[in-house]
């Protein structure tokens, strides 16, 4: 059995997109402001006053149901500026995942501030105990970047009250948390992923479910901390008012403006006119994914050695990619695993291994000293990774399936035969 697909393929960019990017490459308008300020020509100051980009954060708005949205560069430009509109400090100390991706802690290290890592539990998420002993012993931590990693819900509800109780500002990481919902037993927009915390931050990357390459969004409620963003992502002089997705009233910008770095962090309107078609297809997107990642749990759930957690709650699995453990398999045996699966086209990375961005041990640029995360370093040694692209069919998850199973039947099976050789099995 071998399997021939890309497991590396982005989501294709709709004609729509295509047709946006071509005829916004004839006339040029690339930047998302056009010609307001110091412009030549009127028509195009008229014609332009709705960008690509302005269109997008308002129909990224009417997605999430979050009321003002500020496109970036990416999810990680996103989160630094949510700490600094949030007020943070050089120094300060801000929470954050011991188990999330380099670009988490990077943007509280690009904020001179300092990451407080949290244990994640075998479910992937936020180790509650943990993050309530961290609370006891660091009181002057009063910043968390909670991160949606892979798409596991923490305990939103209870994190969110012992923030609140703490005096604890709450920014959520929402890169792979598009369009999940916390409870979905009520499909209210406000149960998306993202309204527990202040401000929520979303990505465009190529591997998540928008894709323009690179890219990002912030998005709240309050009318403050969207002011500053706008500001800051690098709307100056005037250009806020070109913003459809902002607070109506110009005193929020004019009483801070001249206060607010400009950090050049805005996206262009080619970014944007390649996403604004993908908005309406999130929710297909999402479904397509759902239905061929859950017939891959199916298939894996009975195969010996191998766990899958179960989400927490009623959160709900939006399944771009897949992960599971491997129980009862030393390092030799998983790296076996690996290899024979890569062997058979099957692409799976364990998280915990080498240079893996997602290693917490490999962010040594964020401490002096390596965190003492005993759970999330035994459970990313672990922790199997399988992206699920969305040109994948059934049939491919069924063979995906079929080579998993018997990938492990073989590292499993030398296991067994050298153990009735009484010989030692590494
Ligand atoms: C991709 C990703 C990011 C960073 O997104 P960029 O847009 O590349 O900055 C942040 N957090 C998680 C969990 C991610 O997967």
């Amino acid at each position: 059995m071998k399997f021939t697909k890309s497991f590396d393929d982005p989501n294709p960019i709709p004609s729509k997109g295509i047709n946006n990017a071509v005829r916004l490459m004839k006339n040029g308008m690339l930047f998302r402001y056009g010609y307001i300020n110091g412009g030549t020509n009127d028509k195009h100051t008229i014609t332009h006053n709705e960008s690509e980009v302005s269109r997008l954060e308002r129909a990224f708005s009417q997605y999430t149901g979050h009321k003002y949205v500020v496109a970036v560069n990416s999810c990680g430009s996103a989160m630094f500026i949510a700490l600094k509109a949030m007020g943070v400090q050089p120094n300060d100390k801000v929470f954050t995942n011991a188990f999330t991706f380099t670009a988490v802690p990077s943007s509280i290290v690009h904020a001179n501030a300092i990451p407080v890592y949290i244990e994640c539990n075998n479910q992937y998420v936020i180790d509650l105990e943990h993050f309530k002993e961290q609370i006891k012993q660091q009181p002057d931590v009063k910043y968390f970047i909670l991160s949606h990693m892979r798409g596991h819900i923490s305990d939103l509800d209870k994190i969110k009250t012992l923030c609140d109780e703490y005096g604890i500002k709450l920014i959520e990481d929402c890169a792979h948390g598009l369009g999940k919902r916390w409870n979905s037993e009520d499909n209210e927009k406000n149960n998306f992923v993202g309204h527990h915390s202040d401000i929520a931050c979303y990505s465009t990357q190529s591997h998540k479910i928008l894709n323009s390459g690179e890219g990002g969004f912030i998005a709240t409620n309050d009318e403050q901390l969207a002011a500053y963003c706008i500001l800051a992502a690098g709307s100056y002089e005037q250009l806020y008012k070109k913003h459809l997705s902002r607070p109506k009233d110009d005193d929020l910008f004019e009483d801070i403006k001249l206060y607010v770095p400009n950090f050049s962090l805005r996206m262009s309107n080619l970014t944007a006119a390649v996403l604004r078609p993908q908005i309406e297809l999130i929710d297909e997107r999402i479904n397509s994914y759902k239905e061929k990642h859950d017939r891959l749990i199916t298939i894996l759930s009975d195969i010996n050695y191998i766990h899958i957690p179960e989400p927490i709650n009623n959160a709900e699995h939006v399944g771009d990619s897949l992960q599971f453990n491997l129980v009862g398999l030393d390092e030799d045996k998983i790296n076996d695993f690996v290899k024979r699966s890569a062997e058979k086209g099957v692409k799976i990375q364990v998280f915990g291994i080498a240079d893996n961005a997602r290693d917490f041990r490999n962010w040594q640029y964020s401490f002096d000293e390596m965190p003492d995360m005993k759970n999330t370093a035994e459970i990313i040694s672990c922790a199997c990774d399988l992206r699920l692209p969305i040109t994948f069919t059934l049939e491919d998850i069924d063979l995906i399936g079929a080579i998993i199973k018997e990938v492990l039947d073989e590292v499993t099976d030398s296991e067994l035969t050298m153990a009735l050789l009484g010989q030692p099995s590494n």
